[in-house]
């Protein structure tokens, strides 16, 4: 009998989430799998056959160290403020509803400050030592691989030092059960060679599988190499940057579309970079954003005293964009007036200042910008035909970021490592959950909405920790709609079950509001939801009216009691 009583483990179970709809299981962040023994034993048998024991042994305690680690940082999050070996205990208990092993602790010695670590456990039900033993028979040496990877990634992670285990007996070599020591990787006799096994193996890189992945990455980055700026590899996007590109090196008009936040100005510079004219200005100008009185000062430039207030001669963006480009947003909002104009300087390459007689040559390359539908717009008589004909010629549609979902990790990562950099800060990425509520967003904003979200998740969450989905979306019922938790006999709960309660209890408990202010605020966010309709509220908390509208009067009139 183990003398160590583990914590209750409702904590762990509250982790594990069913979204049966959409095909996802998670623990916390996580995403998981659940899948059968007998497929994880087939693919490692087909290893151990075909690398070889050596090896495979390898690649699979690589594999349990890599979860372990995961698990670890859990043990962070769920219980931070226990004594050191209920905190610990995270990883055995989770080892445990992961259907590995069964975990008793024999004997064990934390101290995380001095980073002392000594450690006896009995397993039992090895599901790797059953498996194995049915496909290879009794065995020489101890072979939970997984789990010994496992135990040594999850204690070292939470140590923040080498911890290595090793299986002393092993139910495969004839043991009732296995059992496993561990300790800092210098207190083992053998700890640098028996380290090798924890760490990815350098041979696996000449594995053809290597030589595949090396091969599809020439293949992708074939073609012109897009700027960082511009990120993306989706086939939508790839158009659209390729259609540029072939304009880059000419003087023809473009015109982006496509809606608000795709990037359409960051396409316009990366244009007038890789144009002959990237020496010269890029002027960007937003017409919408001036008004409608100013726009033709603000584009052609002015003559002293064209008109009162015209104190001092002033050039436009035409004539600032001079041998480079112009680069014209939302160019649909243009006043009538302003767009004659542009279109003489688009036809004759001629300006003309407010209040002057004298025609100027400019040479500008116009590059034009709009997230309205241009030829409604004429139809509509706000925007001349001749001038759309004109900006027309080359249009570029940039596609809307729910368009290109295959572009969002680059994004995300490429995003992450920015805001990381303005922030001084180390955040290791975005979670599998956190990845996936992106996933579901439908991005109105686009581009620029996602790097809104992923600023405030780069800076909400924790140094050398990862985003998670509360950091990026901060509705907690996006996060639990469609879920089912697990019950502490196991049993899956529905969507609106005791785990999602649980969890909006913990909530609410951990924000510590109190249970009169909370009672009142559900009440009062009922009613006002009601339009004011106390017998429809009613209904809707489980209460009669009468019972509703007294307890409303009786915390007012608490209210007033306390103001006087
Ligand atoms: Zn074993």
């Amino acid at each position: 009998m183990s003398t160590f009583k583990y914590p209750h483990n409702s904590d762990l179970r509250r982790l594990v989430r069913f979204s049966a709809d959409d095909g996802l299981i998670w623990l916390a962040e996580n995403r998981m799998l659940l899948m059968h023994c007998a497929a994880m034993s087939a693919l490692r048998t087909q290893l151990i056959k075909s690398v070889g024991p050596e090896s495979a042994r390898r690649i699979l305690t690589r594999m349990g160290y890599e979860s372990g680690m995961r698990d670890a940082e859990l043990a962070r999050t769920i219980r931070p403020d226990q004594n050191p070996i209920e905190s610990f205990f995270v990883g055995p208990q989770l080892h445990m509803l992961e259907g590995s092993v069964q975990v008793t602790p024999v004997h064990i010695h934390i101290d995380v400050r001095s980073g002392e670590f000594d450690g006896e456990f009995l397993w039992e039900h090895s599901w790797e030592a059953e498996f194995h033993l049915r496909e290879f028979g009794q065995a020489a040496d101890p072979v939970c691989w997984m789990q010994i990877g496992y135990a040594s990634g999850y204690t070292s992670a939470f140590m923040g030092r080498m911890v290595l285990f090793k299986e002393t007996e092993c139910a495969c070599c004839g043991a009732n059960n296995c059992r496993i020591v561990g300790k800092p990787v210098e207190e083992w006799e053998d700890g640098e060679q028996y380290a090798r096994y924890f760490e990815p193996d350098s041979r696996i890189a000449h594995l053809p599988a290597a030589a595949w992945a090396g091969v599809a990455q020439t293949d992708s980055t074939q073609g012109a190499p897009t700027p960082t700026d511009l990120i993306g590899s989706s086939a939508s996007f790839r158009r659209a940057y390729e259609l540029m590109l072939r304009a880059a090196g000419t003087t023809v008009t473009v015109l982006l579309l496509g809606e608000t936040g795709v990037g359409k100005e960051r396409f316009a510079r990366v244009l007038h970079q890789m144009s002959p004219r990237k020496d010269a200005p890029f002027v960007a100008v937003n017409c919408a954003a001036i008004p409608h009185d100013l726009i033709e000062s603000e584009l052609f430039g002015v003559e002293k005293g064209a008109f009162t207030g015209a104190h001092a001669s002033r050039a436009g963006k035409f004539e600032r964009a001079e041998g480079g480009t112009l680069f014209l947003d939302e160019i649909g909002e243009m006043p009538l007036a302003a767009q004659a104009k542009l279109l003489r300087a688009l036809q004759e390459g001629e300006i003309e200042r407010l209040g002057d007689e004298r025609t100027r040559k400019v040479n500008v390359r116009v590059v034009a910008a709009t997230n309205v539908d241009l030829a409604q717009a004429v139809k509509e008589g706000r925007f001349r035909p001749d001038l759309y004909y004109r900006v027309h010629v080359y249009p570029i549609h940039i596609p809307p970021l729910r368009e290109r979902l295959a572009d969002l990790r680059q994004l995300v990562d490429s995003l992450v490592a920015k805001f990381n950099r303005q922030h001084g800060k180390h955040v290791q990425g975005v979670s599998d959950k956190g990845f996936q509520s992106l996933h579901a967003h439908h991005w109105p904003g686009n581009v620029r909405e996602l790097e809104n979200v992923i600023e405030r998740g780069v800076v909400l969450a924790p140094q050398q920790g990862w985003i998670e989905a509360h950091h990026l979306f901060l509705s907690l019922e996006a996060v639990l709609a469609r879920e089912s938790g697990i019950s502490a006999c196991g049993k899956l709960e529905e969507g609106c079950g005791d785990a999602v309660r649980e969890q909006l209890v913990e909530q609410i408990l951990r924000a510590g509001i109190p249970l009169e202010a909370l009672e009142q605020q559900l009440m009062k966010a009922c009613v006002d939801q009601e339009g004011g309709n106390i017998a429809r509220a009613a209904r809707r908390l489980g209460m009669s009216r009468p019972k509703l509208s007294y307890r409303l009067q009786r915390t007012e009139g608490e209210a007033e009691a306390a103001d006087s």
